[in-house]
């Protein structure tokens, strides 16, 4: 007789979503080794219930079959299955092979955006780039939001510290090229953006949205206006000549703290709402009406996001945002933007002031780009890999990122990266960058990890914490061994050295740092007695313990009862809400004069490059053959979907299954004037390159402009993720230009791209 096998039992585990900035609480129903549902979390306080169609495939991602679980190396060609022990004594021989020839200098680093949902990276990585001796570090924030970290930087003196638009008690939120009903927001943690968003309007809030697309939040806003891709900085402009020209400029309480106001003033005072309108194709009087009801809100606030920070005047279009913000008293007010009081942090507010903030302490070798926040433009990445002489990059190591997908120019990315002489990459697929590494180091599932949201959380719309231990065991190594061990490579110890003594040289560091710190809650304790409090948890658990228990409402090792820890948020699991943000200003103020400097010389050496592209385009509109031929060009810009994430989220079946979504959609008026046909394909040409297209055509387009989304491309040769391939999708950065960046911040252009389309014929 046979018996059937039991059911395994079913478990539910309570986490975080860790892959976008939202941080839903998610409800996960496991049995034995298999995640069989994965829900919204009705008790989350934050997210109350809210997944999106990315969320519900959390397991699918987990046994996704694609997904690397054993190291890969470059054997005779192509990259096999080999031990760790393997793997390790490539990297080490590769890299000191590189670092002999031609210097530690030739190593670039590139980090990816999914590092900064897991934990080790934000305690391993600082040490990681310390040990290899380069300063080529690349990452996401310069093909994304490096222009806030400039402007954070520059006008408060913290680059970290964003404005975060407080969406639950604002009555007026004005939105420029951000889309959080397909995003789920962006540098602006707040779970179920779309509740949120419908919240507003039976209170008598209002959603105001700026954007060359009627985007899906645009079609939920009050009001949408068209702008020309680009020229959000010269309608910023006309409105704070609005706000000077009507007397309408307030500082409220911050306004001993406020300089530069009178250089504001002269920036903008002939860019009249009249000047600018035929240039962004925003008439003047709602320009006038947008001004005066900003103004005249009970709390307003202003926000915009990758359609105003990828394009050439990113970083003096977050100023001037900063500046909306700032002018009409809704900086550092409830309703307003504030900044987040992370709960795994101090809030060390003393008085106002403190060693303000530096950019440009290096150069890229080939443009003399600045560095910013330690990092190089992405756009210089090619060049600096191809350009022959010293310091030329020769080898790379990719941590989590797809720049063959996500930087500018990627065709001639992926071209550089196919002449390096060695390539390491930590990544769990063989996508369109890592095919052409030499060694894949696979890193665990995000499932096999303690979860805790450390970066997202930091810049939440409410102080939150939420902990959860990992969901499965590991099948390989732990992630802050991998990095542990890079390290340790890095810096020459071999490929057998033991990442333990990285671990306890962290903790140990960190505990001293503070006990040895007299302005920290434990200064002056015992350091043996922290440490012995951290025991029982993983490395990057004690690190997270210590930065918790010492944080702003944390148990301060026992010296404040019901304080927060690891052992605390254990006993809820649906995570513990600490209220919205509060004011944290002047004393959150880090500049050297201890004001909040509105118009720093950085900035204002910039608006030179402003205005002259501004006359510029005013004598084009002018001209009696209607501009040049750039200006009479289509312009490109990206979109978002809420079942797709950049590049890396294309392997799970149904988040690409259905009609391709991979279209450019044209206004019709365009498509008429070009022939272009719904549905037939098109060819898309840019300065850099050219791709093919279904023509989509679609009246929520402005006219002049395109759109493609952005991270497609899935079609080459060597990559092994099969759903992907399946749907390949067009890959937008073919088009975009590594010549075009936003100087003041090196961020690269990914909007507003001049391009031509014509029909292919069938
Ligand atoms: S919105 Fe973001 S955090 Fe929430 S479920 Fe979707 S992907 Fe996860």
């Amino acid at each position: 007789m046979t018996t059937a096998p039991r059911a395994a039992k079913t478990r539910t585990v309570h986490r975080t979503c860790n892959l976008c900035e939202a941080t839903c609480g998610v409800r996960i129903d496991v049995e034995g080794d298999r995640v069989v549902r994965v829900r919204g979390d009705d008790e989350d306080p934050f997210s109350q219930g809210y997944i999106c169609p990315k969320g519900s495939t959390l397991g699918a991602l987990h046994h996704d079959p694609d997904r690397l679980r054993r190291p890969l190396v470059r054997r005779n060609g192509r990259l096999e299955e080999a031990s760790w022990e393997e793997a390790w004594r490539a990297v080490d021989a590769g890299f000191a092979r590189v670092f002999e020839a031609h210097g530690r200098s030739a190593l670039a680093i590139l980090v990816g955006n999914p590092v900064t949902h897991h934990l080790a990276p934000s305690f391993y990585l600082r040490p990681l780039i310390f040990s290899s001796g380069t300063r080529s570090l690349f990452t996401a924030s310069t093909v994304d939001q490096m222009p806030q970290h400039v402007v954070s930087g520059l006008l408060w003196g913290d680059p970290s510290a964003f404005p975060i638009p407080d969406i639950d008690r604002t009555d007026h939120l004005l939105m420029l090229g951000a889309n959080p009903i397909a995003s789920n927001g962006s540098l602006f943690t707040a779970p179920n953006l779309p509740a949120r968003i419908k919240a507003m309007r039976p209170r008598g809030a209002r959603l105001v949205v700026v954007d060359p697309r009627r985007t899906e939040t645009a079609e939920r806003a009050d009001e949408h206006f068209f702008i020309r891709p680009g020229t959000d900085v010269f309608w910023l402009a006309a409105l704070l000549n609005v706000l000077f020209a009507e007397g309408l400029v307030d500082l409220g309480r911050l306004e001993p703290w406020v300089e530069g106001v009178d250089e504001i003033r002269a920036l903008v005072a002939d860019l009249t709402p009249e000047r600018v309108a035929p240039i962004c194709g925003i008439d003047a009087a709602t320009t006038r009406r947008e001004a005066r009801a900003l103004a005249r809100a009970a709390a307003a606030a202003v926000y915009g996001r990758l359609g105003v920070h990828t394009v050439e005047f990113g970083t003096a279009s977050a100023w001037l945002i900063a500046c909306l913000n700032v002018l009409t008293d809704n900086f550092d007010r409830p309703g307003g933007v504030m900044t987040t009081s992370p709960v795994a942090s101090r809030i060390d507010d003393r008085e106002p002031g403190g060693r303000g903030w530096r950019m440009g302490r290096w150069k890229s070798r080939v443009s003399g780009r600045p560095e910013v926040n330690g990092e190089l433009p992405a756009a210089c990445l090619a060049e600096e890999m191809e350009t022959e002489g010293e310091g030329r990059l020769r080898a790379a190591l990719t941590i989590a990122t797809n720049p063959v997908r996500s930087y500018p120019n990627s065709d001639r990315l992926d071209r550089a990266f196919a002449d390096l002489e060695f390539h390491v990459a930590v990544d769990c697929y063989v996508n369109e960058t890592t095919r052409h590494a030499d060694v894949i180091l696979p890193p665990p599932s995000a499932l096999e990890e303690e979860n805790y949201e450390l970066t997202f959380l930091s810049n939440a719309v409410r102080s939150f914490a939420k902990y959860a231990p990992p969901v499965f065991e590991r099948e390989g190594p732990a992630d802050e061994d991998l990095y542990a061990k890079l390290a340790l490579v890095l810096r020459g110890e071999g490929p057998e050295a033991d990442p333990v003594t990285l671990h306890e040289t962290l903790v140990r560091e960190a505990v001293e740092s503070l006990v040895g710190d007299p302005s920290s809650p434990i200064g002056g304790r015992d350091a043996k007695e922290i440490l012995a409090a951290l025991e029982g948890h993983s490395p990057v658990g004690k690190l997270l313990d210590l930065r918790l228990r010492t944080g702003w409402q944390g148990d301060l090792f026992g010296d404040k009862e019901g304080g927060i820890s690891i052992a605390k948020l254990a006993e809820h699991p649906h995570g513990v809400d600490l209220g919205p943000m509060v004011e944290r200003f002047p004393a959150r103020l880090r500049t050297r004069s201890g004001r909040l400097e509105l118009a720093p010389p950085e900035l204002l050496a910039d608006w030179k490059r402003v205005r002259a592209a501004f006359d510029q385009a005013v004598a084009a509109a002018t001209a009696e053959n209607g501009g040049s031929v750039e200006e009479r060009s289509l312009r490109l810009i990206g979109r978002r979907h809420v079942r797709s994430n950049n590049s890396w989220m294309h392997n799970i079946e149904p988040l690409v299954s259905g009609r391709s979504r991979c279209t450019l959609l044209v206004h019709p008026e365009d498509a008429a004037g070009r022939g272009l046909v719904n549905g037939a394909t098109c060819e898309v040409r840019s300065r850099v390159g050219r791709v093919r297209a279904e023509v989509e055509t679609s009246e929520a387009m402005m006219p002049g402009v395109v759109s493609l989304p952005h991270g497609w491309g899935h079609d080459v040769e060597g990559m092994r993720m099969r759903v992907a391939k399946g749907h390949p999708g067009v890959p937008s950065n073919v088009l975009t230009d590594d010549a075009r960046m936003d100087l003041a911040s090196g961020n690269a252009v990914l909007n507003g791209i001049p391009v031509e389309v014509v029909p292919v014929a069938s």
